[in-house]
């Protein structure tokens, strides 16, 4: 991977930014997202934030190399505070867990003021982000799963708008994702299946030494989620 040829997973976040966008590329590591985006002219400029020394250094290398300085601002910093208000009208947040995602924008929000669209590739917990955005007003426009090396991702496309309209069955969607349960690719039957078996050999664990409430609860708490992924699977 480099700046001219992305994973498919960050391609697939690429794809989504608005041709000409303002971007920040958040946790941007090796800086390869916005490099890509400025080359190709996805982004007109970016900000590449990285909270860590090592990344940060990377990233700094990574945009002189590429001759994107006078494009491409490296900043330090956690989450959204690298970029002032409205600043950028694109955000991508890519490669983390889905919890940390949620609340980089949480503690962020303010910041989101003049942001037409979220670009969010959680490698667990989508669940979290949608929740979040859902809860803050953010519509799902558009959702993408892949496989890549074995792994499985999700992209998660946002723009302001009415944050429920996606949703018809709230609670298996939260989990599945509106546009992956309705497409059903192999892909998505692939990572639901592998949950499942993951979750049910938790069940049997619990259900074999569990006698605490909490162990009952959590029992409980994956026999729904079981019930949930089964039906979409049908
Ligand atoms: N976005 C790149 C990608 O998808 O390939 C890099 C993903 S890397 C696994 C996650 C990066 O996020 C790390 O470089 C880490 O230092 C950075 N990071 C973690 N928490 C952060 C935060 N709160 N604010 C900014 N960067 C953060």
């Amino acid at each position: 991977m480099n700046e001219f040829h992305l994973s498919k997973r960050l391609e697939t976040v690429a794809s989504f930014i608005p041709k000409g966008a303002v971007l920040a590329d958040i946790g941007s590591d090796h800086a390869y997202l916005p490099c890509y985006a400025c080359l190709r002219g996805y982004a007109s400029k970016a900000i590449a934030g990285e909270v860590a020394d090592g990344p940060l250094r990377s990233a700094r290398q990574q945009v002189e190399k590429s001759g994107l300085s006078h494009l491409i601002s490296v900043r330090k910093g956690d989450g959204l505070a690298v970029i002032d208000h409205g600043e950028v009208d694109c955000i991508t947040i890519a490669g983390m867990g889905g919890a940390l995602i949620a609340r980089i924008l949480d503690e962020g929000e303010e910041k989101l003021t003049g942001v037409k669209r979220l670009i969010l590739q959680p490698n667990i917990g989508a669940e979290l982000v949608r929740r979040w955005l859902l809860d803050h007003g953010w519509e799902l426009t558009a959702e993408r799963i892949l496989k890549e090396d074995g792994q499985i991702y999700e992209v998660l496309v946002a723009e302001r708008g009415d944050a429920r309209r996606p949703y018809r069955h709230l609670e298996a969607e939260l989990l599945l994702g509106p546009f992956l349960r309705q497409e059903n690719s192999e892909v998505f039957r692939e990572k639901w299946q592998r949950e499942l078996r993951h979750w049910k050999r938790i069940i049997a664990d619990l259900a074999e030494k569990g006698e605490s409430e909490a162990a009952r609860e959590k029992k409980r708490e994956l026999e729904k989620k079981v019930q949930l992924v089964e039906e979409a699977l049908l």
